[in-house]
């Protein structure tokens, strides 16, 4: 059509991807600006894996598409963040995490939760007073928060997200950095951030090695530890040795309803 001496490459696959793309941004759009129920928090048990005592939760995103059923949160998530709609949509999640959280507590006082921030959200100006005025809102302890942000987050710090992330510390709210070992973070930034807990790459559960080098590193800048993904008594085993004083994975627990952790802080509060 646009004459000859000129070519493109196009093949249906591509027309599909790209479909598929506009649609969830549409749809993702609609379902974040309507508060609709298909966006929901699943909630993963943090436990302590020598008793297996639950100790707080992950909260996780998901997302039901009407179209598309259930979408990856690592796919919603990116076009979230290359859409703004990641502040909203943020914001939703630590708000509901944050409102079962202050429930959780008059069952498990000590119970801490921990959610997922994107570096597109640090990137707000306003982003750390938001927290706070959440935090106020739920009357949650910012001592019961922990916000977790992946290495890139630190090395490629700027003036607003460094503003953000010392107002939070400033405030009592934990950082963890998510996936760790798995980017470029240095001791220096570790350092810098004040970084309170080091949570260990899904990929180390299986290197008994790299995970004691990760404890070793935690006990040398006084920072918490939790090793992630764990799926087998003989994972657990290691990191009880290791002295790991956290843990997540499947081996106890998926990510799950609001409503089965409430129950399982009902009956035994152990895993
Ligand atoms: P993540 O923060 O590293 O979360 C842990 C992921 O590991 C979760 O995947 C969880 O379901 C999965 N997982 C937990 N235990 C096990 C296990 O024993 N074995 C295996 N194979 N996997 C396990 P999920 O829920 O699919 O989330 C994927 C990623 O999406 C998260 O990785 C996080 O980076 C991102 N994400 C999820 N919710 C949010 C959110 O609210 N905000 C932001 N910014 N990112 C989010
Ligand atoms: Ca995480
Ligand atoms: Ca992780
Ligand atoms: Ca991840």
């Amino acid at each position: 059509a646009r004459g000859r001496g000129h070519t493109e490459l196009f093949d249906e696959s591509m027309g599909r991807d790209a479909q598929r793309h506009l649609d969830l941004e549409n749809q993702l759009r609609h379902d974040v600006e309507s508060g609709s129920g298909a966006l929901s928090v699943a909630f993963q048990p943090v436990v302590d894996p020598a008793s297996g005592h639950v100790l707080g939760v992950e909260a996780l995103a998901r997302w039901n598409c009407e179209r598309y059923g259930a979408v990856p949160p690592e796919e919603f998530i990116a076009i979230a963040e290359d859409s703004d709609l990641i502040h909203t949509l943020g914001r939703t999640v630590l708000r509901t995490a944050l409102e079962h959280t202050a429930w959780w507590q008059s069952l498990h006082p000590a119970f801490e939760v921990a959610v997922n921030v994107s570096p597109v959200q640090l990137q707000r100006p306003g982003f750390a007073a938001e927290v706070q005025r959440l935090l106020a809102q739920t009357r949650v302890s910012p001592q019961h928060l922990c916000l977790e942000v992946t290495e890139g987050v630190l090395l490629e710090a700027n003036e607003v997200s460094s503003a953000n992330l010392r107002a939070l510390h400033e405030a009592g709210v934990e950082l963890a950095v998510d996936d760790f070992g798995s980017g470029y973070s240095s001791l220096a930034q570790l350092r810098r951030f004040q970084v309170g807990k080091l949570k260990a790459d899904r990929s180390f559960v299986t290197d008994a090695p790299i995970l004691r080098a990760v404890a070793d590193l935690g006990a040398a800048l006084g920072v918490r530890v939790l090793a992630e993904g764990v799926e087998t008594a003989e994972q657990q085993r290691a990191l009880v040795e290791l002295g790991y004083p956290q843990a997540q994975g499947y081996l106890w627990a998926r990510p799950q309803p609001a409503d089965a952790i409430t129950d399982l802080l009902r009956s035994r509060q152990q895993v």
